[in-house]
């Protein structure tokens, strides 16, 4: 099978296995419950209830990582970011940076497509309040583990939120992500993980070939509303990643 079919058929059957997970029985249940019971303004829709997929273009140079689901939002429409605040605020900002076709995202087949970029989660199901357990997060993280695998043309990771930047860094410092270098040379040229911290706008050059991470806020509805998080703040995160696609020297 030519390599190119093969790696997509690879994707898909990975997406497949994720929408069939019941690994964590508390996100199972308040995944189906929110389902069943539903928010009053959504009554006529039938909500999606199950693990999402990640959704996105497979030659992406940028993977966006977030947190998880919402209730009403990836919950309810089957896809990630949609459907809500969060979602109209990451889709316009990616629209305005030409990485998206369209400034919104409504619905799985509202036509939307990304360009060079991809979009996946921390943990494929909504946690009750938005708080995962370290346990969900361990469970989920094979999903993550194996789409990096697959989408071997990603050269910039932005995660949104603490818990994404953790989850990301986690995987390198246990020697999780598949890198063209050793694990073992790799860990060693690591910088003191104390040395990454946390903040809107950061960016590493991490060694061995690793795509260079940039952070950002979670663009949930706290922080915009509240103006943590600004259009222009996201914009200016995703022009240094445009530049940065766009240099030369791509790599770390
Ligand atoms: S959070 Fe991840 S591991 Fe847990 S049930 Fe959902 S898809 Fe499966």
């Amino acid at each position: 099978m030519p390599e190119k079919i093969s790696f997509r058929l690879e994707l898909e059957r990975l997406q497949q296995d994720v929408i069939s997970c019941t690994r964590c029985p508390r996100l199972v249940h308040y995944r189906e419950k929110v389902a069943r019971e539903k928010r009053r303004m959504y009554q006529d829709q039938e909500y999606w209830g199950r693990p999402l997929p990640s959704f996105g273009d497979p030659n992406a140079e940028l993977l966006i990582l977030g947190l998880a689901p919402a209730a009403h939002g990836g919950n309810r429409t089957g896809r990630m970011f949609t459907g809500d605040r969060s979602g109209d605020f990451l889709y316009r900002g990616l629209y305005e940076a030409r990485f998206a076709s369209q400034p919104e995202s409504i619905s799985r087949d509202d036509g939307l497509k990304l360009r060079g970029c991809y979009i996946t989660a921390s943990l494929r199901c909504v946690p009750p309040a938005n708080k995962p357990t370290p346990e969900e997060l361990r469970q989920c993280r094979p999903y993550l583990i194996r789409e990096l695998q697959l989408l071997k043309r990603v050269r910039a990771v932005l995660a949104l939120g603490r818990i994404a930047f953790d989850t990301y860094l986690r995987l390198i410092y246990e020697g999780l992500w598949p890198t063209p270098d050793s694990t073992e040379r790799l860990v060693s040229k690591l910088p003191p993980r104390s040395a990454l911290g946390f903040a809107h706008g950061a960016c590493y050059a991490l060694p061995g070939g690793l795509p260079r991470l940039f952070a950002s806020y979670h663009p949930s509805q706290q922080n915009t509303q509240t103006g943590k998080l600004t259009p222009k703040m996201f914009q200016n995160v995703l022009r240094e990643i445009r530049r940065y696609l766009r240099s030369p020297q791509r790599s770390s």
